[in-house]
């Protein structure tokens, strides 16, 4: 792992553990869907799942990053995102002004 890369915030061990939640939330909402499913045909519950399955993607992508270091930087502009950002979004890859130009 380079050392002369600016280390964003959080620590990885932190970073980890945000994105363990977050995997394990999402996989519980997802059997939550697939309980639903059995017992409707509900077209939405489809697309909710696809999203679910994004989201968890993105997780383990960011798992990926947490690795290579690169975690919790803005792959838009290059600079940390804010900490208070991870929070809600462990797994996001922008800060809020990249994400604004690419939704
Ligand atoms: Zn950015």
């Amino acid at each position: 792992m380079p050392l002369d890369v600016t280390r964003a915030e959080p620590h990885p061990h932190e970073a980890r553990r945000r994105l363990e939640h977050a995997r394990t939330s999402r996989l519980a909402q997802l059997r939550a869907l697939d309980e639903t499913e059995r017992s409707s045909d509900d077209h939405l519950l489809s697309a909710q799942k696809a999203a679910m399955h994004r989201v968890l993607e993105e997780i383990e992508e960011a798992f990926t990053r947490v690795d290579d270091g690169t975690y919790g930087i803005c792959v838009g502009c290059g600079k940390p995102v804010p900490a208070e950002r991870l929070e809600i979004l462990p797994y996001t890859r922008h800060c809020v002004v990249c994400q604004g130009r690419t939704a």
